[in-house]
């Protein structure tokens, strides 16, 4: 797989529950990308894990990649109720989406969990999407670049030069997620600002030839309008997309903006 220098994430959560949405959905993407052309940019879709292959079989397109919201950090074994990334590289399943912050909100995972799951991931030969942000209370107390720098060492803490490309860093102000307020987002400083952190921190660890070709994108509240400010103005590689890749139309629309760039 080459690697393109940007990236659009669609990530359903816990959506397209039913088999009538599942096909409208599809019925609408396909339409959506009919005639798609992308330069630099590939898109990658990231269904619940029981979508996933049917997802593959679907969607056939070199534009197009497969991912999942989670993965557990062994490849097998006695694991109830856990998927390996091994099972989602089977599956067709590229890269994998990890430190999410519903997924430490309500499942409690730490960095030190997500730490795990990117290496297992790594090992698996996954491309880990690794996220991380402050949330309201640590942005009214100026943290956030604490809060990044913190979470961004412990979960690279497993991570060596020679597989640091592979993954994908997303800076998500977690307070924008979901929020779809056009007065509820990151400047384009402020998500430029976390960039240039994540770059430093990247290159002091790893060297800037390998710092360089890590790709940094945005998430929080990404739909078509937005996309300009939160994603090409700061000069990120590509975007996180929520509540917006329910919607196929929009997703398309994110992502030609960010090829356009
Ligand atoms: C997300 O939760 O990863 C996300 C970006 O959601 P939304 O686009 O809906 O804010």
């Amino acid at each position: 797989m080459t690697k393109k220098q940007n990236i659009v994430v669609a990530n359903f959560k816990m959506n397209l529950n039913t088999k009538l949405e599942l096909d409208h959905w599809f019925a609408n993407f396909l339409k959506a990308k009919k005639n798609l052309r992308l330069s630099n940019t590939e898109i990658v879709l990231c269904p619940p894990f029981l979508h996933l292959d049917v997802f593959t079989k679907k969607i056939k397109s070199k534009l197009v990649e497969f991912g999942t919201q989670n993965c557990f950090w062994e490849q097998k074994g006695a694991f109830t109720g856990e998927v390996s990334p091994a099972i989602i590289r089977s599956l067709g399943g590229r890269y994998v989406i990890l430190g999410h912050s519903e997924r430490r909100k309500y499942l409690g995972e730490s960095d030190e969990i997500v730490a795990l799951k990117v290496a297992g991931a790594l090992k698996a030969g996954l491309y880990p999407i690794l996220c991380v942000g402050e949330n309201a209370r640590e942005k009214q107390n100026d943290m956030l670049f604490a809060v990044v720098s913190k979470q961004l060492k412990s979960c690279l803490s497993g991570v060596s030069r020679g597989r640091i490309e592979n993954v994908t860093i997303c800076y998500e102000s977690v307070w924008a997620i979901s929020a779809n307020k056009p007065d509820h987002l990151p400047t384009s400083n402020e998500i430029m600002g976390v960039k240039l952190l994540i770059k430093k921190i990247l290159t002091k660890k790893y060297g800037s030839v390998a710092a360089n070709r890590v790709r940094v994108i945005y998430g929080g509240s990404v739909v078509g309008k937005t996309a300009e400010d939160v994603c090409v103005s700061p000069g990120v590689n590509g975007a996180l997309v929520g509540g917006a890749s329910l919607v196929p139309y929009d997703f398309i629309k994110i992502a030609q903006i960010i090829d356009g760039q």
